[in-house]
């Protein structure tokens, strides 16, 4: 975490945010699709049973037919062509839902049939016949093809009695498939669903979405479909012949006596297709969450440019101004209810503060300085501050290749002055001495007391020759001094002044303030108030 950027950290919370939607959407998909899959059942079963009650009435249909006709095949058995007649009126109004009628003698040879026939047609190998014969009930077939019509076909038997009970034959009908294709046909399917119907072999007898190829074939590889279909309904999960899973319900048409399905429908429905609308809303929901997490994401990262990167961006860079001593900046952040610019203020507040101190600090330092630099008693600049002016200054003359001069002053006879008027009178004239000779200096020119009455002056640019003029001056001028010290005249002082100039009076400070010594002590020895120069030779010293 702590290596995350602010940004990376916005970033993080909102896909953080994101997650429990996502949670969300996934876990109402999954109960999406189970209720799509209790929905689908449903439908299945419902539409299994409807379409069942339906073709149960197409069976009733034949059943009560036969019941007709049993009676009247009981006159007519014994009169082939009263028979067949009567057979093919009663066929003629089936509206071609049945293709066959007649009657078989119990031993299985044919009677008397609604069409007329060539050759001998038997029907003792025929399931319907055989089981009207045993049980003496109306009796259900399987998928057959007409040995007459050569059709596809179901054909149904019914017993034919006489009034003592013997069996006179076997009445039959046969239904034709491809027109009871069409009333299967008729049945609303739910989308993207197959309706089968089976004989109890699990031979196909009618299919809708229609399909001539997938009648008289049975069903197979449908695990389940065998334990689902021995039942008279129900629904299940299975696989289907290609290997797609499929949701099933089935119901039974119609049974024979003893309770077995003899004619079952069968409605299947792919599980992707049922799956598919909630997949649907799931996609839809999954790439909603993805638009609005992307578009967070986008404001969350000029948001956090425009709302907090900035004012943070601008903290850090006066924090670290700051550090490195600008104490000027300010952040300029306004007081309100956001911390950041709380922070800022406050930021704002101590670098004022530090600048305050910084000042005070200055200021003090400065003034310490200068009084370390300064005489007290004549105000002009000390020894002190000489010791680290000169060598700047002979530094400078150096690099330039300026000169410059270096005058010594010292007072002629003070020791005796003093002794006449006093110190304190001593101490008015020095300060008389450093007002006249800081009123005879250029801006430039340093003037400071180099000890008790010795004074020196550095003559910043100046040659030689002006520097003896100065001096001149100023030796001139401190003779006319007229020097009164409470209301009592102190008569005249003279000066001694020894001059060195740079280059030549030595390279280094110490030289410089030696070859003005020396001068100085030559201008005392010399007689006094007077300006001596240092020789060359001194000066190299
Ligand atoms: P010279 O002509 O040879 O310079 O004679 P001088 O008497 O001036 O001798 P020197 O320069 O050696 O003596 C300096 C005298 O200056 C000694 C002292 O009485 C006096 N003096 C030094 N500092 C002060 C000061 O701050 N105030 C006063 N009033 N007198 C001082
Ligand atoms: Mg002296
Ligand atoms: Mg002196």
């Amino acid at each position: 975490m702590r290596d995350l950027s602010a940004r990376a950290r916005i970033t993080l919370l909102v896909v953080i945010a994101a997650l429990p939607s996502f949670i969300l959407i996934v876990v109402a998909a999954l109960l999406q699709r189970d209720s799509a899959e209790a929905e689908a059942r449903a439908a299945l079963v419902r539409t299994a049973s409807f379409a069942a009650r339906q073709q149960e009435r197409t069976v009733d249909g034949v059943r009560i037919t036969l019941a007709a006709a049993v009676h009247a095949l009981e006159e007519l058995h014994t009169d082939r062509a009263s028979c067949d007649r009567y057979l093919a009126g009663v066929l003629g109004h089936s509206a071609g839902l049945y293709h066959s009628m007649g009657l078989f003698h119990p031993d299985g040879h044919l009677l008397c049939n609604a069409m007329p026939v060539t050759g001998v047609v038997r029907a003792d190998d025929r399931r319907y016949f055989r089981e009207a014969l045993a049980i003496g009930k109306f009796a259900i077939g399987e998928y057959q093809i007409g040995r007459v019509t050569r059709l596809e076909g179901v054909n149904f038997g019914f017993p034919v009695e006489d009034e003592k009970k013997r069996k006179i034959g076997v009445a039959f009908i046969g239904m034709n498939l491809a027109n009871f294709n069409r009333i299967v046909a008729s049945t609303q399917l739910p989308s993207s669903a197959v309706m089968t119907v089976v004989d109890r072999g699990g031979i196909v007898l009618a299919r809708q979405p229609a399909a001539a190829s997938a009648i008289g074939r049975k069903l197979r590889d449908l695990p389940g479909l065998e334990r689902g279909l021995s039942g008279a309904s129900g629904v299940f999960e299975g696989v289907d012949t290609a290997k797609v899973r499929h949701l099933f319900a089935y119901d039974t048409v119609a049974t024979d006596a003893d309770g077995t399905p003899a004619i079952q429908v069968l409605v299947q429905m792919p599980l992707a297709a049922v799956y598919a609308e909630a997949g649907r809303a799931v996609l839809l929901n999954l790439a909603g969450l993805f638009v609005g997490t992307l578009l967070l994401l986008v404001v969350g990262w000029y948001g956090a440019e425009l709302l907090i990167l900035r004012t943070l961006r601008s903290l850090l860079g006066a924090a670290r101004r700051v550090r490195g001593g600008d104490l000027g900046v300010r952040t300029g952040l306004h007081p309100g209810k956001d911390e950041l610019a709380q922070l800022g203020v406050e930021f704002d507040l101590m670098a004022e503060a530090l600048q305050r101190r910084d000042d005070d600090l200055n200021r003090a330092l400065k003034e310490k300085n200068a009084q370390a630099m300064t005489d007290s008693l004549t105000g002009l600049l000390n020894r002190r501050y000489l010791d680290e002016y000169l060598p700047r200054e002979i530094a400078r003359a150096l690099r330039s290749g300026e000169p410059f001069a270096l005058l010594m002053f010292d007072l002629d006879h003070f020791k005796a002055f003093n002794d006449n008027f006093g110190h304190e009178a001593g101490d008015r004239v020095l300060q008389e001495l450093a007002t006249l000779l800081h009123s005879m200096t250029r801006s430039g020119d340093v003037a400071c007391r180099y000890g008790g009455e010795e004074f020196v002056l550095i003559m910043h640019r100046s040659t030689l020759d002006i520097a003896r003029r100065r001096a001149e001056d100023i030796r001139a001028a401190v003779s006319k001094l007229d020097l009164v010290h409470r209301g009592r005249s102190l008569g005249h002082l003279t000066v001694s002044i020894g001059l060195a100039a740079f280059p030549g009076g030595g390279n280094d400070a110490e030289a410089m303030l030696r070859a003005a010594d020396t001068a100085l002590y030559a201008a005392k020895h010399a007689g006094r108030d007077r300006v001596a120069v240092a020789s060359s030779e001194q000066q190299g010293r």
